[in-house]
């Protein structure tokens, strides 16, 4: 509880809102202010903020509460998981150890368990030098949480930085791994099933911005996909302009990191799912960096393949260069 009114009182849920790219105008009272909704799509101002008691409620979505609970919304966290969210915040270099570890850690169990080599195989990655570049690990489940203890890591550390499970289980189980860093620290990991487990999954804590931001930013044309295996394979193929949002959504952070430069051309590759759902992301992102300015054109592969399927299945850099070449858009 103490945690808690440090908390509001180091940071303002304006000043919060504010760092995320919200933008309002003053609204009926002195301290009300009113803009967009960041929690659900809004096309007219329904999000009220007032500013003297720490309080917000969208008239759109019915949602309202303290600055914890609007972290609890946006990042979809646990109260709990809000609390050591803010708390990095205020001092994020915290875990980056921890993290760090456990990369490490798991790096060291991928050549442990040739079930996880065989998949990196499966889905077309064989070249040990990019597997090693790009920091995969393998997560075996039930032995993080001991290792890490043997490193001195007490159980709340654990539990904060989402690597652990409220019930004592390890997060990521039967999982490649892939570290997400931003500026040189991991500030995720992502992990794909290898099992019949839910294929996906983030530690709950922000995704961070553009995977390999930091290097692929140096380019003047960019290729956005959906997903880190989709991006290794087009690394593998020599295609190290690409980044990567995890999914097809991107957060205003990743947004702004793509229209950084006003000389960059992005080409959207995204999943030609049987829903259509990534058809219709990548159609409505290409309208939106147009309207910031940006080239972007949308890449369209052969039916049914993404980026990972297409050169997992004996696609060469040549052919996926044609694919570039008859892109859409302007
Ligand atoms: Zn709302």
């Amino acid at each position: 509880m103490q945690d808690l009114e440090y908390l509001k009182q180091r940071i303002a849920l304006m000043d919060y809102l504010r760092q995320h790219n919200w933008t309002a105008r003053p609204a009926a009272g002195q301290q009300e202010f009113v803009g967009l909704c960041p929690l659900h799509r809004d096309h007219r101002p329904s999000f009220y903020v007032n500013a003297r008691k720490n309080l917000f409620y969208c008239h759109g979505c019915g949602q309202g509460g303290d600055l914890i609970r609007f972290v609890e919304l946006s990042e979809h966290l646990s109260f709990r998981q809000s609390l050591a969210f803010l708390k990095r915040q205020i001092a994020p270099a915290d875990d980056s150890g921890l993290m760090e570890q456990t990369a490490a850690f798991y790096q060291l169990q991928l050549h442990r368990h040739p079930e996880a080599v065989r998949y990196l195989a499966q889905r077309g990655l064989r070249d040990p030098a990019l597997i090693e570049k790009l920091g995969i690990g393998y997560a075996p489940g039930a032995s993080l949480r001991r290792h890490l203890a043997t490193q001195g890591y007490g159980l709340d550390r654990l539990l904060d930085s989402g690597l652990i499970h409220p019930q004592g289980r390890d997060a990521f189980c039967r999982r490649v791994i892939f570290p997400c860093r931003q500026q040189g620290r991991i500030v995720n990991l992502y992990g794909r099933s290898i099992g019949a487990a839910f294929p996906h999954r983030l530690l709950s804590r922000s995704k961070g911005g553009l995977f390999a931001w930091d290097s692929v930013r140096l380019y003047s044309t960019v290729i956005l996909v959906e997903g880190l295996f989709d991006l290794a394979v087009l690394w593998q193929a020599g295609f190290g302009n690409t980044t990567c949002a995890l999914g097809t959504h991107l957060t205003p952070a990743q947004f702004a990191q793509l229209c950084d430069s006003p000389d960059r051309s992005v080409y959207i590759v995204f999943d030609q799912d049987q829903n259509h759902s990534g058809q219709q992301a990548s159609r409505q992102l290409t309208q939106r960096l147009h309207g910031a300015g940006r080239m972007a054109r949308l890449v369209r592969l052969p039916a049914g393949h993404d980026p990972n399927s297409y050169f997992a299945a004996g696609a060469t850099a040549a052919d996926f260069t044609a694919c570039i070449e008859h892109g859409q858009g302007s």
